[in-house]
């Protein structure tokens, strides 16, 4: 490792280090002054064309779609772009929001069979009988208790 290489970075001498770096960040415009900077969609520097799926709203990176809309379009064997497009659901994991488990007064978030954990296992414990009959025979006997029993 060279000194001249690990001059790199540092300042000159006399340069007080504490002002250089107040007059830095004063001169920085503020959407750079984040750890990691993000350009919007259609940035006119930074940016790529928004992903072609309407709402989609993410920036494209590959033939015109954002990574996710371009997975699922490529795995069902590229068909005609507008149309996939038009009919293509705009929300992508990681971004949708979290749905609730549909058994009545329960909180948790869904994990399989739009239930919870817990009364997924219930329900197929209980054989998978027709939902509706049994999610209002679960409003009858709350589950949510024995979880919250269970968790205490
Ligand atoms: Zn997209
Ligand atoms: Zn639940």
């Amino acid at each position: 490792m060279s000194g001249r290489a690990l001059a790199v970075g540092t300042l000159p001498a006399g340069v007080d280090r504490e002002r250089f770096a107040a007059r830095l960040v004063a001169a920085v415009r503020p959407e750079f002054a984040a750890e990691v900077i993000v350009p919007a969609s259609g940035d006119v520097v930074l940016g790529t064309p928004a992903c072609a799926v309407p709402d989609c709203g993410r920036a494209s990176s590959r033939q015109g779609w954002c990574q996710a809309h371009f997975r699922r379009w490529d795995k069902v064997g590229r068909p005609e772009r507008q149309a996939w497009a038009a009919a293509a659901d705009s929300q992508t994991w990681g971004h949708r929001r979290l749905a609730g488990c549909r058994a009545p007064g329960c909180r948790f978030s869904q994990h399989r069979d739009r239930l919870c954990y817990r009364h997924s296992q219930d329900w197929r414990r209980d054989g998978q009988p027709e939902i509706h009959a049994w999610l209002a025979a679960c409003q009858r006997q709350p589950k949510t208790d024995q979880l919250a029993a269970s968790e205490n």
